[in-house]
């Protein structure tokens, strides 16, 4: 499973960052990003709670 951003829709509210900071981070105008290489880190269960916890939704799981 890989994680991704669609940084066309994020809003840089840093909610990813905040709730799995392992996976998420942000980049220097404030958007969120997946840290270089955690794109496979969408098993960890905090990923899944800051895809809920995204406002505009831009964050998305994709199965292998
Ligand atoms: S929680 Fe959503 S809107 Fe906020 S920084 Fe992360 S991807 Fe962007």
């Amino acid at each position: 499973m890989r994680v991704t951003i669609d940084s066309d829709n994020c809003i840089g509210s840093g909610q990813c960052a905040l709730t799995a900071s392992s996976v998420f981070t942000q980049d220097d105008d404030g958007f969120g990003m997946v840290r270089p290489g955690r794109e496979d880190g969408a098993g960890d269960p905090l990923v899944r709670e800051a895809v809920r916890a995204c406002p505009v939704q831009a964050i998305a799981i994709e199965e292998d």
